[in-house]
């Protein structure tokens, strides 16, 4: 017999076995994103808490090092945690299983308290490439808006220079977020010179007090009115400050390691031993906590001094760098970055283990490369770091506990399936098949049609977003 016309694709032999199966991945896969729930709330107060900020850069490079996650993945997690702590309705539709943490991953990075109702239902009755295909979208009209107002803002930049009828300078000014974060972060440090010079002075006035060898320091508001200045009267000093060094030093920011100068005093009498008390480290600017010039002088330009029994400078030594260029290659090839565990970031500096101005040598073997964080974590914060005899490092807490390059996890139930189900269970969560269904029909998704009717610029709220 011949057949002709349509021909029918069999039912599988196995349907309802294969439906069953179906289910119990569509039934775990719930009973998973329910939990991520649980652990993205503990990443939330971990992060808010600071849990991670004990070595580590961010709650992100934290997850890394802890939890095993790749960097992209753990950020991610990071920035998802924090935004469902403003969006009780996603994270409840998350925590019963109703909302796959794929959605409500696209959903956060759109989401406001005042969009977040009508993203949900988006989320519960769209695919997860519906949800991603709107959120595309209506990042389009958000980026547009963005535009505007960048232009806007660099538009609106000024600055007005004006006399005032007494002579003094009148300045105005409207500056560009990032360009006004520069000078705030200038005229602080400006500030935290001036107040250095001034406490460096009053301890030079004192009548037993030590000569001063630099002299020539002068603090800005010694300017002999009996009272403090105001915080008003600070900031116009380090605005000039600013000025000066600006215009002194070329307006060049110049490299690391050019930025510090280190004058070290030595007493000519003790100069033979490299051992021997006497000698002294001073950060120029001096009073800064002794483990801070240290670090400073870790990797730094310097320039030694040499005194007689009187303290009067016999010899100034020409300037050169603690760790040589050449070396300084040699180093940066070797290390390829933070040698800190869990960190790897590109750019550092070099540090002593043992530190030069007690004695240790700028060698490869006694340097190591740290970032500027975890170059602070060593000299400021209690971390030790030695090399062991097998030439690998060895890195430990305050607390002397080892931190290891990647800890083991922790030990798991043997069934853990079983433990998450009661878990869910036990928090009143009811999961089966059907959780996280779409409520989507089979409809074209029409994409224009959608972020006309949910984003606020089209629907006419566009002031709320202000
Ligand atoms: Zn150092
Ligand atoms: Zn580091």
């Amino acid at each position: 017999m011949n057949f002709t016309g349509r021909r029918f694709v069999p039912t599988h032999p196995n349907i309802v076995e294969l439906d069953r199966i179906g289910d119990e991945i569509a039934e775990l896969s719930a009973h998973l994103d329910a939990a991520t729930a649980r652990l993205l709330d503990l990443i939330r107060e971990f992060d808010t808490r600071g849990g991670w900020n004990n070595g580590f850069l961010s709650c992100a490079h934290w997850l890394c090092y802890r939890v095993g996650l790749e960097m992209r993945a753990a950020r991610e997690r990071v920035r998802v945690a924090r935004a469902l702590g403003t969006l009780p309705r996603l994270a409840q539709a998350l925590a019963r299983g109703e909302l796959s943490y794929s959605k409500v991953r696209a959903l956060t990075r759109i989401a406001t308290p005042e969009t977040e109702e009508r993203l949900l239902k988006v989320g519960l009755s769209g695919t997860a490439e519906h949800v991603e295909r709107i959120v595309r979208g209506w990042r389009r009209v958000d980026r547009k808006m963005e535009v505007e107002e960048t232009a806007r803002r660099h538009k609106n930049r000024a600055l007005h220079v004006y006399h005032d009828d007494d002579g003094m300078v009148i300045i105005r000014a409207r500056l560009e977020p990032q360009s006004g974060a520069v000078l705030i972060q200038a005229i602080a440090a400006a500030r935290a010179a001036l107040w250095q010079r001034a406490s460096a002075n009053d301890a030079a006035d004192g009548p037993a007090g030590p000569q001063s060898v630099e002299g020539s320091a002068e603090p800005r508001y010694q300017d002999g009115s009996p009272e403090a200045p105001t915080i008003e009267q600070r900031e116009a000093d380090a605005l000039a400050l600013v000025a000066e060094t600006a215009l002194h030093r070329g307006i060049d920011p110049g490299a690391w390691g050019e930025r510090y100068l280190v004058v070290i005093h030595v007493d000519a009498a003790v100069l033979a031993d490299a051992d021997a008390p006497g000698q002294s480290v001073v950060e120029d600017g001096a009073y800064v906590p002794a483990e801070t010039s240290q670090r400073l002088a870790c990797d730094a330009s310097r320039v030694v001094m040499r005194h007689d029994a009187d303290g009067r400078i016999t010899e100034v030594g020409a300037r050169t760098r603690t760790i040589p260029p050449a070396l300084r290659r040699a180093l940066e090839h070797r290390d390829q970055g933070c040698r800190f565990p869990g960190c790897g970031r590109k750019f550092g500096q070099g540090h002593h283990i043992r530190h030069w101005a007690h004695g240790g040598p700028t060698t490869l073997s006694n340097l190591t490369m740290l970032c500027r964080r975890h170059h602070r974590a060593v000299h400021e914060e209690g971390f030790q770091v030695r090399r062991l005899p097998d030439g690998e490092l060895c890195f430990r807490r305050p607390d002397g506990t080892p931190l290891v390059e990647s800890p083991p996890l922790p030990p798991i139930a043997p069934d853990p399936i079983a433990v998450l189900r009661e878990r869910n269970a036990a928090d009143g969560i009811q999961i089966d098949a059907q959780t996280s269904k779409p409520g989507w029909l089979g409809e074209r998704l029409d994409l224009g049609y959608a972020i006309d009717v949910l984003h606020p610029a089209a629907t006419g709220e566009r002031a709320m977003l202000r």
